[in-house]
C-alpha cells in the first residue's frame, strides 16, 4: 500500500475528496479499460482512481525476462547471443560438406545445453567446453580446430596431443 502524503493522494496526487478511504492502494483503482499496445509488447490498463479525485490514468504492464549475459574471461558481462555460437562452430567447421547443416545443429544442440543451465549468466568457458563436447562427437577436425582457437594452442605438440586423443 502506497504511503499517504498529507490530504493528497499518493496514487492521483490530487486532494483526497472522499471521506473514510480504508485503501489507497493501486490495487483497487477501477479497471475502465484494458488493452494490449500497438507493438504487442505490454499491456495498458485505464484506471479510475480511488480517492474521489476521478483522475484517471494508465498503467502499463510488461513482460519482465532476465537477459541472458555471458562473462567473459576478462570479466566484462555481454548479453548473450546466439549467433555468436553459430558463428565459432561454423568457422571451425570449415571446408565440411555439410556445413550450414551442421553449425545448426550444433549450435542449437549447445543453445539448448546453456538454456538448461537456467541460470542468469553463463562464462564463456562453459559455452565454450559446451561446443568442445558438441564438435568431438560430431566433427574431429572441427573438434581439432575449435580446441585451437579455445583453449588458445600455440605449441604444435599439444595439437598432437589432442589429435591423438581422438583417434
Ligand atoms: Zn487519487
Amino acid at each position: 500500500m502506497l504511503k499517504k502524503n498529507k490530504e493528497l493522494c499518493p496514487i492521483c496526487n490530487e486532494s483526497i475528496k472522499k471521506q473514510n478511504i480504508k485503501s489507497l492502494s493501486l490495487n483497487d483503482t477501477t479497471v475502465t479499460d484494458s488493452r494490449v499496445t500497438k507493438n504487442g509488447t505490454m499491456i495498458r490498463r485505464r484506471r479510475l482512481c480511488v480517492c474521489g479525485s476521478k483522475v484517471r490514468f494508465t498503467t502499463y504492464e510488461r513482460i519482465h525476462r532476465p537477459e541472458l549475459t555471458v562473462i567473459k574471461r576478462n570479466g566484462q558481462i555481454i548479453p548473450f547471443n546466439k549467433e555468436r555460437i553459430f558463428q565459432s562452430v561454423k568457422v571451425a567447421l570449415n571446408g565440411c560438406i555439410d556445413q550450414e547443416k551442421k553449425t545448426e545443429q550444433i549450435s542449437n544442440e549447445v543453445n539448448e545445453k546453456i538454456q538448461d543451465i537456467g541460470k542468469d549468466s553463463v562464462p564463456t568457458k562453459t559455452i565454450g567446453e559446451f561446443i568442445l563436447k558438441a564438435l568431438k562427437e560430431r566433427d574431429k577436425i572441427g573438434y581439432v580446430r575449435f580446441y585451437g582457437v579455445f583453449k588458445k594452442v600455440n605449441d604444435p605438440k599439444e595439437y598432437k596431443r589432442i589429435v591423438d586423443t581422438i583417434h
